[in-house]
């Protein structure tokens, strides 16, 4: 997975070089805090950070602790909101999730006054109904689908982290308050606890950052993993995918991050965070101290930097 060590006879890839740079910049940076609201991740060490890149051809560029296993937290929903879509398609779907960014905060108890749906499915309350979307028969079914779909995008098997999973599901009370709600407004079926596991389980799917870069990379090249030739999405749900992200990826940032940043993202809060260059590539990086919006202080700066230098901002211009 990772590149060769460069030799002195050899020449850095430009790719390579700039992210040692923008490693090297950041790694000093002591900002922000890791979450500790699930018990789990406060045992995180905030000076682990890692940054990867796979391109849609398939070269990987890495640097900085990019092997490190964490749990993917909330950058899974964008991939539950695909399995979702494929289960059910774009209407049904949208019967029981907007695509509204919302300026509340992710774990906000509230819905559509009109509609009762929760805002889109980047905040816990619309992962919560998209979970309980996917299809299966029976608890094992639909959370071995759900592997099945993750390992499509990263190319090979991962695990749940069990102390996560159980550190989410004891202490969850906020996301089990939103499954209850929404089952009264009829946002979700009878299943309450079963899809609550099954969001607490996606949100504990242990990755590396190469992994996000290659899962983001997939969503780049039209929902084909670009690694492995497996087509992980069909193609036609990933402008949903994308657009969503763009609008909500980045919780009460979004919007700024929209401006300055220009591309669609997902942020989680264990520190990871992946960002869709669309046609060219994804990019994954993890580091846990937050800032008070709960995205990465370290991953922002890395992708307002990568952007800048790239000119990869999806409106980018000559004279920007
Ligand atoms: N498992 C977390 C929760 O439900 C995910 C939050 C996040 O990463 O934004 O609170």
């Amino acid at each position: 997975m990772m590149i060769e060590p460069v030799t002195a006879a050899q020449t850095v890839h430009p790719i390579q070089d700039v992210l040692n740079q923008i490693y090297e910049k950041y790694r000093s940076l002591r900002l922000g805090v890791p979450a500790t609201y699930i018990p789990e991740l406060a045992k995180m060490n905030p000076e682990w950070f890692g940054i990867c890149v796979v391109t849609v051809d398939g070269q990987q560029f890495s640097v900085g602790d990019a092997q490190q296993l964490f749990t993917i937290q909330s950058i899974s929903k964008v991939f539950v909101h695909g399995l979702a879509l494929e289960d059910h398609g774009r209407e049904h779907v949208l019967s029981k999730v907007g695509v509204e960014p919302t300026g509340d905060s992710f774990n906000a108890i509230v819905l559509d006054e009109q509609s009762k749906r929760p805002y889109n499915p980047m905040v816990n309350a619309g992962a919560i109904a998209t979970t309980s979307l996917i299809k299966g028969n029976g608890a094992t079914d639909r959370l071995n689908r759900m592997l099945a779909m993750f390992e499509r995008y990263i190319g090979h098997e991962s695990h749940i982290d069990m102390s996560t999973f159980m550190s989410e599901r004891t202490t969850g009370f906020r996301n089990r308050a939103m499954a209850y709600l929404m089952r009264n407004f009829g946002m979700i079926d009878d299943r309450i606890d079963e899809s609550l596991d099954l969001y607490f389980q996606q949100c504990s799917l242990m990755v590396n950052c190469a992994d996000l870069a290659t899962m983001a990379a997939t969503l780049s090249n039209h929902g084909k993993n670009p690694l492995t030739g497996v087509q992980a999405v069909p193609s036609r749900h990933v402008r949903d995918m994308l657009s969503v992200m763009f609008m909500c990826g980045m919780y009460n940032y979004s919007g700024e991050w929209a401006y300055k940043v220009g591309l669609p993202a997902k942020s989680g809060v264990s520190g990871g965070l992946i960002v869709v260059v669309p046609g060219r590539l994804g990019i994954g990086i993890f580091s846990p101290p937050l800032d008070e919006r709960g995205n990465s202080v370290r991953g922002v700066k890395v992708c307002e930097e990568l952007s800048e230098r790239f000119g990869l901002h999806l409106f980018e211009c000559e004279d920007c």
